[in-house]
Order: C-alpha cells, then sequence, then structure tokens
C-alpha cells in the first residue's frame, strides 16, 4: 500500500521527540503504546524547564511579577484548550488530572445533585474503568441503576438498543468518543441528542479521540466532554473538562478549599466565580502549562492531516497483520482511530507483549482497564498496537517481522 498526500515530514516530527532515538534491548525503539500514553515533544519538555527556571510561583493570588506571570501562562493554556474544544468560553474549562478525576468531578458534584434512586445512567460495554466506577459509586449512594448498550460483532455501539434504554428515567449517558481497546468511533453527536430527547446529559469520554478527531464540543452539544493532556503530548497529571456554563453555574464544588471560595466564614462560605469553583488548591501549574505547547504542536500540523497519516498506518498495519495465520483483529468497526487489539490463537497476549519487547517494541497487552467488554467478548485481554504521528511504515514493518517470528516461537 502507498502512503498518499502526508501533509508533514514524519523525520522532522520524529527529531521533536527525543525519547524514540534510544535502543531498547539492543534494538531501535518501536513505540506502538501510544493509547496509553504518547511521547512528549521537545517544545513541552523544555516548557516544564523553562517554567521552574523562570516562571515558578503560585498563581492567582500574588502581588509579585512571578505569580501574575505563572498566572498569565496558565490561563493561557485554559484559553488554547477552550480553542481546541472550540467551547464558547473558558469559564466552561476546568483543570483536571485527567479523564478519571473528570469523571469522578461529575458523578460527584452533577450526579450527587440530579441522581436519585430509580433513576438510570446509560453506559456502553466498551467503557473504560474510569467511565463505569465512578458510576456505580454514584449508582450505589443513590439507589439508580446502570443501563448498559451492547455492541454488535464489530464493535460497534447498537443504537437501536440504546434507543430503546432512553427513557424519562435516564438522567446520564456516559460514552466513550474512540474505544481505547477497540478503537470505535462512536457517534455522540447523535447520541447526545437522543440523550437530550429524554431529558439527560451527554458526558463524552474524550480520552482517546482528543488526540486523533477534529472536535467541536458546540456542534456535538455534549454537556460535557473530558479529555487527559498526557494522551495529546502533554505531560501527565493535566486534563480538561469541559463542561457547559449552565450546568457547571448549577452545579455544587467538587473539592473544597483555598482558591474555590469567594468568602469564608465558620458559618458560610461563598464560592468563587467559574471555573474557579471547581478547581481547589494550588493547580499542577507547570504541566498546565506545557499542556498549551502541546495542543499548539498538534495544532501546527493540522489535525485532520495527522488523522490522515495515522489512518493510512492503521490501513496498512490491519492488512499486513491479517496475513498473519491465526491472528484475529478485535475491533472492526467501520470508523476506527489507530489503535489495533488482537488476539492470536493458542498464544498468551501477555507473551506476545515480552517477545515484543525483546525486540524493542512497545505494545500493551491485557484487559485494557475494559474488562466488562473483554467478558463480554469471552477473553481475558488482548495485544494492543497504537500509532501516534511519529510512527512510520517502517516500524509496522518490523513489528509484523516480530510478530510472525514470536507467533513461531509461541506456536
Ligand atoms: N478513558 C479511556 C478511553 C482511556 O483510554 C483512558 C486512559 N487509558 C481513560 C479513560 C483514563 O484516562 P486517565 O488515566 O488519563 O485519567
Amino acid at each position: 500500500m502507498q502512503f498518499t498526500d502526508i501533509a508533514f515530514d514524519i523525520e522532522k516530527v520524529r527529531q521533536d521527540f527525543p525519547i524514540l532515538h534510544q535502543k531498547v534491548h539492543g534494538k531501535p525503539l518501536v513505540y506502538f503504546d501510544n493509547a496509553a500514553t504518547s511521547q512528549k515533544p521537545k517544545t513541552v519538555i523544555e516548557a516544564l524547564t523553562t517554567y521552574y527556571e523562570a516562571t515558578n510561583a503560585n498563581i492567582h493570588r500574588g502581588a509579585h511579577y512571578l505569580a501574575a506571570k505563572a498566572t498569565e501562562e496558565y490561563e493561557q493554556t485554559r484559553e488554547a484548550i477552550r480553542d481546541f474544544l472550540n467551547a464558547q468560553s473558558t469559564q466552561e474549562i476546568i483543570f483536571v488530572r485527567g479523564v478519571t478525576e473528570a469523571i469522578n468531578l461529575i458523578a460527584s458534584t452533577y450526579g450527587r445533585a440530579n441522581v436519585q434512586a430509580g433513576d438510570e445512567i446509560i453506559l456502553s460495554t466498551m467503557e473504560h474503568h474510569s467511565n463505569i466506577v465512578p458510576w456505580q459509586l454514584l449508582a450505589a449512594e443513590k439507589g439508580a441503576h446502570i443501563r448498559v448498550i451492547p455492541l454488535n460483532e464489530h464493535g460497534e455501539l447498537q443504537m437501536e438498543e440504546y434507543q430503546k434504554l432512553l427513557s424519562p428515567r435516564t438522567k446520564i449517558v456516559s460514552i466513550v468518543h474512540a474505544s481505547n481497546a477497540l478503537g470505535t468511533i462512536n457517534p455522540i453527536k447523535e447520541m447526545a441528542a437522543m440523550a437530550h430527547a429524554v431529558g439527560a446529559i451527554f458526558v463524552a469520554d474524550g480520552a482517546q479521540a482528543s488526540v486523533h478527531l477534529p472536535l467541536d464540543v458546540q456542534d456535538l452539544d455534549c454537556d460535557f466532554y473530558a479529555f487527559s493532556g498526557h494522551k495529546v503530548y502533554a505531560p501527565t497529571g493535566i486534563g480538561a473538562l469541559y463542561g457547559k456554563k449552565a450546568l457547571l453555574e448549577a452545579m455544587p464544588p467538587y473539592h473544597g478549599g483555598g482558591e474555590m471560595i469567594k468568602d469564608v466564614s465558620f458559618e458560610h462560605t461563598t464560592y468563587n466565580e467559574l471555573p474557579f469553583k471547581f478547581e481547589a488548591g494550588t493547580p499542577n501549574i507547570a504541566d498546565a502549562i506545557a499542556f498549551r505547547n502541546a495542543l499548539e504542536y498538534v495544532s501546527s500540523f493540522g489535525k485532520a492531516n495527522i488523522a490522515h497519516y495515522e489512518h493510512q498506518l492503521l490501513q496498512y498495519a490491519t492488512e499486513q497483520m491479517l496475513q498473519i495465520e491465526g491472528l484475529r483483529i478485535v475491533g472492526t468497526a467501520a470508523q476506527k482511530v489507530s489503535v489495533i487489539s488482537f488476539v492470536v490463537d493458542g498464544c498468551h497476549p501477555n507473551d506476545i507483549g515480552t517477545l515484543l519487547d525483546t525486540d524493542g517494541i512497545a505494545i500493551r497487552t491485557g484487559h485494557h482497564c475494559t474488562q466488562p467488554l473483554m467478558d463480554s467478548l469471552g477473553i481475558s485481554g488482548t495485544a494492543r498496537i497504537s500509532f501516534a504521528m511519529y510512527n512510520t511504515k517502517d516500524e509496522v514493518d518490523i513489528a509484523v517481522r516480530s510478530l510472525q517470528k514470536t507467533l513461531k516461537m509461541l506456536r
């Protein structure tokens, strides 16, 4: 297969990522674990060093130069996230540690205030544990029920089943935009409209989609959209939650502490305005600042251009892997991000991962934090290859050759 219309120079991109240029077990590193976390370009790494060398101060409260500078840079990232998601206002962007914290925040605030006994929360079979457990905690506390949308044989949501699950009892629908275990891209715009038709809110887990798909939360009409910086070439420990302003305003706060208040007395506390009401305590300032460099890095290539290239990697690798006898790809949706989960007759995924590692190839194996999905498929786990913009066709060839060798050893 010939790759076409690649809008950027991959070798130049690779030069931006220092970590890629090393040997692992004597072989050049092939990093195919991008769905777990992406590597970081120099611009992000340097932003962290620069922050600590030149800017470090606590934000928002200080009267001095450094505090003002750190605050300005921190708030510039909020604006960059607003732009990345096409949200209406920076008041709708809350810094969080990542998707896990974002969903816990929604469940603990919106959920606690709005879900009652007998209400229903709709999830899907392919959800990550971070989009299951917070809702289970809420449901247990409130006497609410979780309903689950089943999948078809390609790993796509059965939309007619979703329609049947929706009712006036539905209060929240929370769905992954793109699955980390299957790659499936879900039709969240349509799903949000269906949720709204019964008066429910729609939450999107954008952990995987955010790096691959152009996003417009106004067009998608999600009530909440969460993503983690570390999957978008930004540092770990920082992410963002978008929420519609009217919902955020009506919600009780999440954590209590400094920064989220207007006035405190022992009798009564009034809360700060959005988005600060949801950002108690000293935040992760350095990583938040470097987050902007990551988003600007992605935007400088254009997400559509990155997606076009990654899709070719996905198609090429899929073609090559399907030629391996006994290998089955788990997740064959018509719309996929660049994730390939697979199982091989007679081979444990962990053994595949361990042997590929000896050839310097980093993949992920196991249940990918989607145990209910694995149970529904009747498997304990898969091996998973996932691509980023710096991966190459040559790397796919190296991995396929290593896989063929590995499977001969294991069978
Ligand atoms: N949802 C999906 C689909 C994910 O892939 C992940 C990360 N593996 C998460 C949620 C959780 O993200 P984080 O660990 O960054 O909070």
